[in-house]
């Protein structure tokens, strides 16, 4: 599943294409992804020019010059392929090397095609269709229910150790689990909250409350931790960027690249943390894995 990263840089390699580039021409080869694609759909977008491509924890979100906003998910298995207008004429789009997931065959499961008039076509592709693909307008972004209940971004200056603290001051859930809250953060998943817990060396089963002293403001230990999370985020979409850069010559798909994990996926290996000498062992939180190093980790 695309994580924040991933999908950061998604939309880094979907800018050139489309931000300020119109519709040409839009292309919906089923009546629905996850959840049915909006009414008049085609007619929605063609002949609308994209003015900003943002994001919003893992939602895509594509300001149109009609006041509306397209909003993209890629669920668990969705990517994006471009094909920018000189490639054409040249190279084929052959298969890349380090995918997370594997693709869907080119073809069977590319279900949205949108040309640009940058001369690119933008390809939605997604074999399980857990993604959708929504459009509301500007005005009413903050009454759509997925949006209005997401926290900071853990990228920006809202998400800090005080707000954290905040957030947590009383809970007797674990910090694994407040972490992947959406209202407490947005965007954060399963890997990089594991990641992010290993580099702060913080357990994972550790109760959210301490994270704020009785009066609620943030323990010693908490701007560490957010220090880890803005680190482990930034490191990967920095890894994404070299990725992208590496892929958009040879090919356009977007979406997936390996990372080094320190603890994620890891079991078994010697934790990374100098001088700690640990296993990194797996255990189940909330239906999910969570991989730490139970000595280091406290
Ligand atoms: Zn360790």
């Amino acid at each position: 599943m695309p994580e924040l990263p991933e999908v950061e840089t998604v939309r880094r390699g979907l800018q050139p294409a489309m931000e300020g580039a119109r519709f040409t021409r839009v292309e919906a080869r089923r009546p629905d992804l996850r959840f049915p694609l909006p009414k008049n759909f085609v007619q929605r977008l063609e002949g609308q020019t994209v003015v900003g491509l943002g994001r919003r924890a893992k939602y895509l979100m594509a300001d149109l010059s009609s006041g509306e906003v397209l909003i993209m998910h890629l669920g668990m298995s969705g990517s994006f392929h471009v094909l920018h207008g000189q490639d054409l004429h040249g190279k084929d789009a052959d298969t890349p090397g380090k995918f997370h997931h594997e693709r869907g065959k080119i073809g069977n499961h590319d279900h949205v095609v949108f040309q640009m008039s940058s001369g690119a076509t933008v390809t939605f592709n997604d074999p399980r269709r857990f993604g959708f693909m929504k459009i509301v307008e500007r005005g009413k972004l903050d009454d759509e229910p997925m949006i209005a209940s997401l926290g900071p971004e853990p990228l920006g200056n809202a998400f800090d150790a005080a707000m954290l603290a905040q957030a947590c001051k009383g809970k007797k859930t674990s910090i694994k689990a407040a972490l992947l809250d959406q209202q407490n953060v947005a965007g954060l998943g399963n890997i990089y909250v594991c990641e992010a817990l290993n580099r702060s060396r913080l357990s994972p089963k550790r109760q959210a409350s301490t994270l704020a002293t009785r009066t609620g403001a943030p323990h010693a230990r908490t701007a560490p931790l957010v220090d880890a999370i803005k680190a482990v985020l930034q490191d990967a979409i920095k890894a994404g960027g070299s990725s992208l850069r590496d892929h958009r010559q040879t090919d356009g798909d977007l979406g997936y690249f390996q990372h080094h994990f320190r603890v994620y996926d890891r079991e078994g290996e010697k934790c990374p943390t100098p001088g700690c000498g640990g296993t990194i062992k797996r255990i189940v939180q909330t239906g999910r894995s969570t991989f730490f190093c139970p000595v280091c980790q406290k």
